[in-house]
């Protein structure tokens, strides 16, 4: 494990003198030998996690259709810079200022888009207690968020409709560890659309890629 104070502003708070890197050298099961870095500020406690492969990685897509309840526990390694989203259910999760990347299974993923889901649903509540003009509007929304809710909840059971699991990675460390799980390259296209979150010019991890 290694530790070094940052010279650069807090990409949240913009403190500067208070941001650290830790970096430390892992090995994830099936999926090789990585560097995680984490970049924290003492400041505001905002925390990114990246996991760097060893070998450089090209820009790329992973996809997989989860039709069976034992696909949950496939892992996904998800960088700060990946694009997470269920196509047929139109969510999808960008990388944002607080976006973090993380080790999870599936199920995991799929919490994480629960917490989302319920998150909003609060939000749509609080407005329907206040009371408001559009409440049709804000009751056809609930409802809608209740379907999302209960569509991902069914992936556990037998039988239930596929859904996918999409993830877009301009810089290439993300992955689903599945036999089942498709990689393709990434179009112009699709890259020039994708956001890659918060990128400081010292944490290029494209430039630590081509030093390592
Ligand atoms: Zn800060």
């Amino acid at each position: 494990m290694n530790e070094q104070d940052l010279d650069f502003p807090c990409p949240i708070c913009s403190t500067t003198g208070q941001v650290k890197m830790i970096t430390h050298i892992d090995e994830i099961p099936y999926f090789g030998e990585h560097t995680q870095l984490t970049l924290m500020c003492n400041a505001c406690g905002w925390t990114q996690t990246d996991f760097i492969p060893a070998e450089g990685k090209k820009a790329g897509g992973w996809t997989l259709i989860i039709d069976d309840p034992s696909k949950l526990r496939a892992r996904v390694v998800r960088s700060s810079s990946c694009t997470v989203s269920i196509p047929e259910l139109d969510l999808q999760v960008n990388p944002g200022s607080s976006s973090t990347g993380y080790v999870s299974n599936v199920e995991g993923v799929m919490i994480r888009f629960q917490e989302i889901i319920a998150m909003v649903q609060r939000d749509v509540m609080a407005q329907l207690e206040e009371g408001s003009e559009e409440e049709g509007l804000l009751e056809e929304q609930f409802q809608t968020l209740v379907n999302l809710s209960l569509r991902l909840h069914s992936l556990s059971e037998e039988g239930a409709n596929p859904l996918t699991l999409e993830l877009l990675d301009p810089h290439g460390h993300s992955m689903i560890l599945h036999e089942d799980a498709v990689e393709r390259p990434l179009s112009e296209k699709e890259l020039a659309k994708l956001p890659v979150g918060p990128d400081p010019a010292v944490f290029s991890t494209d430039e630590m890629n081509d030093s390592a």
